[in-house]
């Protein structure tokens, strides 16, 4: 295939969109892209259906601060948890980039994922291979062309109505989903609307935007030229074996590099950029082009990988891949945030008590030498089971007296309750006495909560 029937790279000169039509070669990179791909997205499809113990694998409800992960719930007052779980995300992606360049995007993020490996397999299926597809994109409307567009299209359309609502179940649950589509659409208007703004934009993502989405639209791929440096492994082209290139001539006189010149890098590219003028922004490192290049390579006899993952200090020094400080640097930070995360997680409790002592109210006097304050409690029972609970203070001389009874708490509910908490007048020793109070269900201990006790001047 020639460089001219797919992504043509020199012949746009008047600022128009240059719309890419690259060759799917298959090796064995695209191979082990192949096969994340479908783990990835079975994961994609599954993971807002399926339960552990009752709750979703993943739920993200911003909307009403509530998010499962791995069944687990976490609610508003968790919400530092999941900053942190954020934050180590972040410094992993970061991490990833130092050491590997932008592998997450070809490998990893959902954009190349479904374009490449869903949408354009599709567009591949009913338009064909590049040359047959530039032809048709540029040739007039016959029968065939309305036809292939429409079932084209049509695809497009329905697989974006799928993900979109499967998009839509990470935010509001597949329970609220399945009531959005099963019952009338004037109950549901906010609902039904955001489904068909989610496929509109998915649509027009994958069958307009594409590739734009990565090499100009996402910050991420701007980061890069901050994140990498001579020690990261990128995929690139070993110019100091390749170049000088040229085509394979029986006898020729002058001495020539490893690249042949056949094009084959460029025409595999989904971003349509030539990797032998270097790294660049647009490189998502989706690696075709190593897969390309190596079954050149395989036919003319020559070493493999003459694209690979390389640093530019292994190109150049001849250099050992390295773990270096900036590395080091990085992974500390990531573990520490993933220690204290973990920290966190084990120390979470069931139930989340906030106790509040009356506003503007000093202390009483009750019967039998006892002294008063009135509180109120906000308990958040966090777990998918009802618990009947009661507040248990820390000193056994202490009293509690319900104003508003605790009652059970339901599953992933909240209550509120007020009460006195008496102490005998003989132990108070000074105006604020510190309280600790304990939710028991029986003899387990659920959470806790700190408050004050203020009492007379001594
Ligand atoms: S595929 Fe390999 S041999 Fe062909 S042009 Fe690209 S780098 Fe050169
Ligand atoms: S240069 Fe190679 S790795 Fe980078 S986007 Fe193009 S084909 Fe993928």
């Amino acid at each position: 295939m020639m460089l001219s029937e797919t992504n043509k790279l020199d012949t746009v000169t008047d600022g128009k969109r240059r719309w890419m039509y690259p060759l799917i070669r298959k090796g064995k990179l695209c191979q082990y892209r192949s096969w994340l791909s479908y783990v990835y997205l079975i994961l994609f499809f599954t993971a807002p259906y399926l339960r552990i113990s009752g709750q979703p694998v993943v739920l993200l409800n911003f909307i009403e601060r509530r998010f499962v992960i791995l069944g687990q719930v976490f609610w508003a007052q968790d919400i530092f948890m999941f900053v942190l779980a954020m934050l180590a995300s972040v410094v992993c992606i970061v991490l990833f980039t130092i050491a590997f360049g932008r592998v997450f995007c070809g490998w990893i993020c959902p954009q190349t994922i479904f374009m490449e490996m869903v949408f354009r397999k599709i567009e591949v299926w009913i338009e064909g291979n590049p040359k047959q597809r530039r032809t048709l994109d540029e040739g007039p409307w016959t029968n065939e062309k309305i036809v292939k567009k429409t079932a084209k299209h049509v695809s497009f359309i329905v697989l974006s109505f799928i993900i979109a609502n499967t998009f839509l179940a990470y935010i509001i649950g597949s329970e609220s989903l399945l009531t959005i589509i099963t019952e009338p659409v004037n109950l549901h208007w906010s609902g039904f609307a955001s489904i068909w703004i989610f496929t509109g934009a998915f649509y027009f993502i994958y069958s307009q935007v594409r590739e734009i989405v990565c090499t100009v639209i996402c910050p991420y791929g701007r980061l890069q030229g901050v994140l990498t440096d001579k020690h990261t492994l990128v995929v690139a082209y070993n110019y100091l074996r390749g170049e000088p290139r040229g085509k394979l001539k029986r006898q020729s006189e002058q001495p020539k590099g490893d690249c042949v010149d056949c094009g084959l890098c460029v025409d595999v590219c989904p971003t349509g950029i030539d990797i032998r003028k270097g790294t660049q922004l647009e490189c998502v490192n989706c690696t075709a082009c190593i897969d390309a290049c190596n079954q050149v390579m395989d036919k003319i006899n020559k070493p493999l990988n003459l694209i690979g993952f390389y640093s530019e200090d292994m190109i150049e020094q001849k250099a050992k891949p390295s773990f270096t400080g900036r590395m080091a640097a990085y992974s500390s930070v990531m573990l520490l945030l993933l220690g204290a995360l973990t920290f966190f997680i084990f120390q979470r409790s069931d139930v989340d008590i906030t106790v509040m002592r009356s506003a503007g109210l000093l202390y009483q006097e009750q019967p039998g030498g006892y002294i008063s304050n009135i509180y109120s409690a906000d308990l958040v029972n966090k777990t998918n089971t009802a618990q009947s609970v009661t507040l248990v203070p820390n000193d056994n001389a202490i009293k509690i007296k319900y104003i508003q009874p605790l009652n059970k708490l339901d599953k992933e509910q909240s209550e509120h309750t007020t009460f006195f908490i008496l102490i005998p007048a003989s132990r108070i020793h000074t105006t604020k006495t510190e309280i600790e109070l304990k939710v028991m269900q029986g003899n387990k201990e659920l959470g806790t909560a700190s408050t004050t006790f203020i009492g007379p001047l001594k």
